[in-house]
């Protein structure tokens, strides 16, 4: 068995991973797809000290630093259930979609999270080209450009008072007759010159010239008729899921299907641990991530030292 098992091979999964093996103990990690969401992502401008990076090349550092100090890797695996161990000290199981169990005395669980997409033609092909998720990582390559959020909930009015003052302008589109985000944040939203907010908006096209994003297509609900808006940007704030659906059941979640965490990072159930994107944790970012991926390790190691093996 192993001494501690990462489920997620992403920024937290892997900062566990290497956490974890300089204790000196025995360390495996097991994802659906090494590095997670950085595979997907061009521009990283906000990690500490790297002015600059791509996605694909900090995965693989993270990677290569986790294979330095011979964590157990395994790619291209599902977990499907974890099974809490019987009692504490004992070991917990993790059953794969191949149908195996890995055992370890302790787990780290960092399956992450994926954004909601609006699924409508265009946004896929403008991804990282106009079509953008996260407004504390892409929101400055729009500086003085118009934008559009789309999603009136409190990240999206959120993302929209943060892009305001940076971008020409930020059009906010919603769905419903009004916004659901938080009193204050709607009074703080309106208060700013370069924002318009249009509800019973049903978004049905992202526009692009080829390279880039040149606009926005919508049907206005009230009266059926479609609208067209120029722009530059489009940040869809419409969900972010965690990868938790197949831990229903087993440990506690919060009512957006979070892992429920301490600040140690531990879950309801003893021995388990997780961090990033999955978690309670504010603000879904790498350096969090990783930081939490840290926590969670030495969590794990401290859990291992103090509790007698059933
Ligand atoms: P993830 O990166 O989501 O990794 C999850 C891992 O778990 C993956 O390996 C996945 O395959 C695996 N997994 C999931 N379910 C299972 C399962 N059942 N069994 C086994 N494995 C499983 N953040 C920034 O700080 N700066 C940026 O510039 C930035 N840009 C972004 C751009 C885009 C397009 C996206 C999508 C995100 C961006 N983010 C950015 C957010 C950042 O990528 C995430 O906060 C970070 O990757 C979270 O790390 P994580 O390890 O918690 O989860």
């Amino acid at each position: 068995p192993f001494d501690l098992l990462n489920i997620g091979g992403g920024p937290a999964g892997m900062a566990a991973a290497v956490y974890a093996a300089r204790k000196g103990i025995r360390t495996g990690l097991l994802a659906e797809r090494m590095g997670g969401q950085l595979n997907d992502t061009l521009g990283i401008e906000n990690y500490p000290a790297q002015l600059h990076t791509e996605g694909p090349k900090l995965a693989a550092e993270l990677e290569a630093h986790a294979r330095h100090y011979e964590v157990q890797l395994m790619n291209l695996q599902r977990a499907v259930r974890l099974l809490p161990a019987a009692q504490p000290g004992g070991l917990i199981g993790v059953e794969l979609a191949s149908g195996a169990v890995l055992k370890a005395r302790s787990v780290v669980l960092s399956t992450g999270a994926r954004w909601r997409n609006m699924n409508v033609p265009g946004e896929t092909e403008y991804k990282n080209r106009g079509v953008a998720y996260c407004p504390h990582c892409d929101g400055p390559l729009f500086k003085g450009k118009r934008t559009a959020v789309i999603g009136g909930g409190n990240s999206g009015v959120e993302a929209a008072i943060d892009l305001a003052g940076i971008v020409q302008h930020v059009t906010l589109l919603e769905f419903a007759d009004e916004l659901r985000a938080d009193a204050v944040l709607q009074a703080k939203l309106r208060s700013l010159p370069n924002v318009s907010v249009i509800t019973q908006a049903q978004t049905t096209e992202v526009l692009g010239d080829g390279a880039r994003v040149v606009g926005l297509r919508y049907t206005d609900r009230r009266s059926g008729t479609p609208q067209e808006l120029a722009l530059e940007g489009i940040f869809v704030q419409i969900g972010l899921v965690p990868n938790t659906e197949w831990l229903k059941g087993t440990l506690e979640l919060n009512r957006f299907g979070e892992i429920a965490i301490d600040a140690k990072g531990h879950t309801s159930l003893p021995g388990v641990f997780a961090a990033g994107d999955c978690t309670t944790v504010p603000y879904k970012q790498i350096v969090i991530a990783a930081g939490e991926g840290a926590k969670a390790a030495l969590s794990a190691f401290d859990y291992l030292i103090r509790t007698p093996q059933a």
